[in-house]
């Protein structure tokens, strides 16, 4: 499935292995949000939405074997392609033409919704913004939340990353606003790279590129920022630097309410829709959300403890710890202390970490039961924990100090002493 660049090439794909609802039916814009908040983790597409000219797909990013297929590759090997696309970026070519056309630059005219009833209000939860630095010469593409205010008015999400800086520099040039480029419907190699920790400098388009193997092409807009040419829509705006409105609550990544901010406001000059174009939903709090935030960040800590301890087998972000706040790590234990090392390095490679444990290799991580087996049979608590007070946490974490975000993180070491006999911990009948 390699190469194939765009979402409706990677839904066709679905169709044929039989592994998408198709919702054919007339639905009310309601019910097809009632069914993907209802299920979590669906893969559906509602093919005719009463009152709009969209289609909405929902899940289609929803579990890792679905984003290895797309990519085209097994799930075992996705962490080492994250880490070759973020190591090696290859900037994608521009197309001649865009595959979509101008459209009424309406937001009440694309199939935009609340998730969950206590939502602030509709919101898009699946596009990409991309923006560059006043000279040109940075360009960054990431996901952010963002709620319509009006038909032509959203209020962005924006914490302090690499948009932020962008609009620090526009900002420090004398602007009062930064161009961006937004875009919805999308293959998920691009939807990955967009969440990816590319460092400040390097476009996650180019990330993208990678992971396609170089099937990316770019189309840019009349205010020179750049969406994916077959983008099923795609909107030319500014983010305001002097405009805030309230932004939230909304649901993230925990499955809780969000705190109300206030937070920049977009301004929508021009929509672009391409034929029969199909909207994204994704389900904030939700299998998408969670594998598309989780994913690169388990391939970061790879790439870290790796660094520490060679013989890093794989790593999870768990699903009950929201794929973000929990990790296990698996290692081919070589000394005493290797398994404490691991824990050091996860911790300093995703600072929103949590709880971590490592274990050894004949774990299967991806079995939370068999995790915890490892905890009740190799652990001790007086010396295989590690506890540290007062760390920089996630800001999604409602247990967290929400004046100073901090946290405390515990690290279970889990893998069994090399002082003793192997057998010892051993499951009877295996290995
Ligand atoms: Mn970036």
């Amino acid at each position: 499935m390699g190469g194939l660049g765009d979402l409706r090439g990677f839904l066709n794909e679905l169709r044929r292995r039989g592994a998408i609802r198709e919702f054919k039916e007339p639905v009310a814009i309601e019910e097809a949000y009632r069914f993907i908040r209802s299920n979590p983790g669906a893969v559906a597409i509602f093919e005719d939405v009463r009152g709009y000219d969209l289609k909405i797909a929902t899940g289609i990013c929803g579990s890792r074997e679905l984003i290895a297929a797309a990519i085209g590759i097994e799930p075992a090997a996705l962490h080492g392609a994250l880490n070759e696309a973020m190591r090696n970026p290859l900037e994608p070519g521009e197309a001649n033409s865009a595959a979509f056309s101008e459209a009424e630059p309406d937001l009440s005219h694309l199939p935009i919704a609340r998730y969950y009833p206590r939502d602030g209000g509709p919101y898009i939860s699946s596009a990409i913004v991309s923006a560059k630095s006043p000279d040109g010469s940075i360009e960054n593409v990431s996901i952010h939340r963002m709620m319509v205010l009006d038909r032509r008015r959203l209020a962005i999400r924006i914490v302090p990353r690499h948009l932020f800086r962008l609009c620090e520099m526009a900002r420090a040039s004398g602007s009062r606003s930064l161009p961006i480029g937004v875009a919805i419907g999308l293959h998920p190699s691009v939807l990955l790279a967009a969440s990816s920790p590319a460092p400040f400098g390097v476009s996650e388009y180019a990330v993208a590129n990678r992971l396609m193997g170089g099937g990316l092409r770019l189309a840019e807009l009349g205010n020179s920022t750049r969406v994916p040419f077959d983008a099923e829509i795609a909107m030319e705006g500014e983010i305001s630097l002097e405009e805030l409105e309230d932004e939230g609550p909304f649901v993230d990544l925990t499955g809780t309410y969000d705190i109300v901010r206030r937070q920049p406001v977009v301004r929508i000059d021009k929509v672009y829709k391409r034929d029969g174009a199909i909207y994204h939903a994704l389900l904030p709090g939700g299998p998408e959300h969670a594998i598309l935030m989780g994913l690169p960040y388990e391939a970061r800590i790879r790439e870290a403890v790796a660094a520490a301890v060679p013989t890093v087998k794989d790593v999870r972000l768990t699903p009950g710890g929201c794929c973000w706040l929990h990790a296990v790590i698996s290692i081919e234990k070589q000394a005493d202390g290797d398994g404490k090392n691991a824990l050091l390095a996860a911790f300093a490679a995703h600072p929103s970490l949590k709880h971590a444990v490592v274990v050894d290799s004949d774990i299967d991580i991806s079995d939370p039961a068999a995790v915890e087996w490892a905890i009740a049979t190799r652990f001790q608590g007086d010396r295989d924990l590690i506890i540290i007070r007062g760390a920089r946490g996630s800001s999604l974490d409602p247990s967290a100090d929400q004046e100073s975000l901090t946290t405390t993180k515990l690290g279970f070491d889990a893998t069994r002493p090399m002082s003793k006999p192997r057998d010892k911990f051993l499951r009877a009948g295996s290995g």
